[in-house]
């Protein structure tokens, strides 16, 4: 039973002086695995000021002690993969593989923004002008529930490779995973204040962070939603944002898709993470001559899915993360049949032999216009939507269709074909017969899917500002 009743400040555990008090449960047994009190404002406010005080010498180091910093932070990750891993497991459900995944990827940030440094020119010149890529100050790293090692840990990456100190505040929902990932850090012996870790509510830890005159820099993940109350809470002290937000991607399958590699990658896409992911590709758009095929592929193969146990390997989806979650994505299912939707797998309900949990049935439904709830919301749960199109500009006009613009998938067996719908998506990324990312091309959003981008050179340069230096004498 975990009890946590700490923040991480200035290098050091130290007590929070909030005094709400949350539970984290398991969300595939439904039992309480811990207690968790949560930050106040006032911790808030240490925790800046720890990082304040250390961006002065941080903001002096060169790219070595930042490398090395980086090695520290990626070794000390590495170490603790197990429990970060198994962290996710419990407190998330995310399926073993997937959990397996995400704790490797922690580390390997840390990694990936070391090559970048060494690779990126700090100082450059246009002609006898020096242009010097600063440090833009104390950063506020503010993440979701849906991935906490993960975002944490490339956040404070890049942050670190641009000589920025951090407040960090993951989600209250993910205490446990915290705890485990923050242990981690702390091993990794980085000097005092370079990063803060607390846990506490959006509207007053979150808006403390977001409003600091002291924080010159915002990177957040999360919803829509709060991206937008983050940006205005942010405006007064003018700081950069970074707003990596919601999706409601698009899987285009060309008439010409060799659909035995399509269909599993595109329901894979739809479902990953347990279908918590931003990038879920939850719209599947199919040419109405290949639709009856395409159904019954779709069918068997999300008929095959093995729904239970995150722990065991043979498991493809664990439980959504809390009864909340549970009750809104059987509400989608719900409307999507009331707005005329086909259901052709799942449904409301749990799988059959899962009394307990937050366990949902894959569920697909055919017959779905894109003015439908479900084609037009982030559902975030594994709810798939079919939707026919008649030709190449219906499929791309279907897919643009939407406030949103993270993520795209193309299927073709034309590589020209694929790149010229390609260049027709709003999407800020587009994978074509895959759905892994390159995790060194920059990534976020168009439209109100987000602001900026992480990852790679840009990632970092999301953490810098230009200095410009000329002189009369050439020096
Ligand atoms: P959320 O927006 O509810 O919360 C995200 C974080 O913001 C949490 O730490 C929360 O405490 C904090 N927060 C809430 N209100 C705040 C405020 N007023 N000021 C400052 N901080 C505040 O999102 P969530 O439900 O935790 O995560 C799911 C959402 O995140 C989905 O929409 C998903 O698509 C999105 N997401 C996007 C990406 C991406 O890279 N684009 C990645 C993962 C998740």
């Amino acid at each position: 039973m975990w009890k946590i009743d700490q923040a991480y400040i200035d290098g050091a555990f130290v007590p929070v002086s909030g005094k709400e008090v949350v539970q984290s449960l398991n969300p595939a047994t439904e039992q309480v695995i811990g207690t968790a009190i949560l930050g106040s404002r006032e911790d808030a406010k240490r925790a800046i000021a720890a990082a304040h005080r250390a961006q002065q010498a941080l903001g002096q180091t060169g790219k070595a002690e930042r490398i090395d910093m980086l090695r520290s932070l990626q070794a000390a990750v590495l170490a603790s993969s197990d429990p970060i891993r198994d962290s996710a497991i419990e407190e998330y459900g995310a399926p073993l593989a997937r959990a397996q995944w995400v704790s490797q990827y922690a580390s390997q940030c840390f990694a990936n923004a070391a090559q970048t440094l060494a690779d990126y020119p700090l100082t450059r010149h246009i002609g006898a002008t020096r242009v010097m890529m600063e440090p833009v100050g104390v950063a506020g790293l503010i993440a979701p529930w849906n991935s906490t090692a993960g975002t944490v840990c490339s956040k404070l990456a890049s942050a670190i490779a641009a000589g920025c100190a951090s407040v960090i505040k993951p989600s209250e929902l993910s205490p446990i995973q915290t705890q485990v990932l923050a242990d981690a850090l702390h091993r990794a012996g980085l000097p005092g204040g370079v990063f803060n870790i607390l846990l506490g509510r959006g509207n007053d830890v979150g808006d403390e962070i977001s409003s600091s005159a002291l924080i010159s820099k915002i990177s957040f993940t999360g919803s829509t939603p709060t991206g937008k109350v983050i940006a205005r809470a942010g405006l007064d002290t003018l700081k950069r944002v970074s707003l990596a937000l919601t999706g409601k991607s698009a899987s285009l399958v060309l008439e010409d898709a060799d659909l035995t590699n399509a269909i599993p990658l595109a329901v894979n896409a739809a479902f990953m993470n347990n279908g918590q992911a931003c990038v879920a590709g939850t719209r599947l758009l199919v040419p109405r001559r290949r639709l009856t095929e395409v159904i019954e592929r779709v069918q068997a193969f999300v008929g095959n899915l093995r729904v239970g146990d995150p722990h065991a390997p043979s498991t493809d989806l664990g439980p959504l993360v809390n009864r909340a979650q549970y009750e809104r994505v059987q509400g989608f299912i719900r409307r999507g049949q009331e707005q005329g939707a086909r259901l052709i797998v799942g449904g409301e309900g749990r799988p059959l032999g899962l009394e307990q949990g937050f366990f949902v049935k894959p569920t697909v439904f055919a017959e779905v216009t894109n003015d439908m709830d479900i084609a037009q919301a982030e559902i975030f749960g594994p709810v798939l939507s079919i939707i026919a199109y008649d030709d190449e500009d219906h499929a791309v006009d279907i897919a643009n269709d939407s406030i949103y613009g993270l993520q795209a998938y193309v299927f073709s067996s034309q590589p020209q074909r694929a790149l010229r719908i390609a260049a027709r998506l709003q999407a800020g990324t587009v994978l074509i017969n895959r759905i892994a990312p390159d995790l060194l091309a920059p990534f976020g959003g168009m439209k109100q899917s987000g602001i900026g981008r992480e990852f790679g050179a840009m990632g970092l340069e999301a953490f810098l500002e230009a200095k410009v230096v000329a002189s009369a004498e050439c020096v």
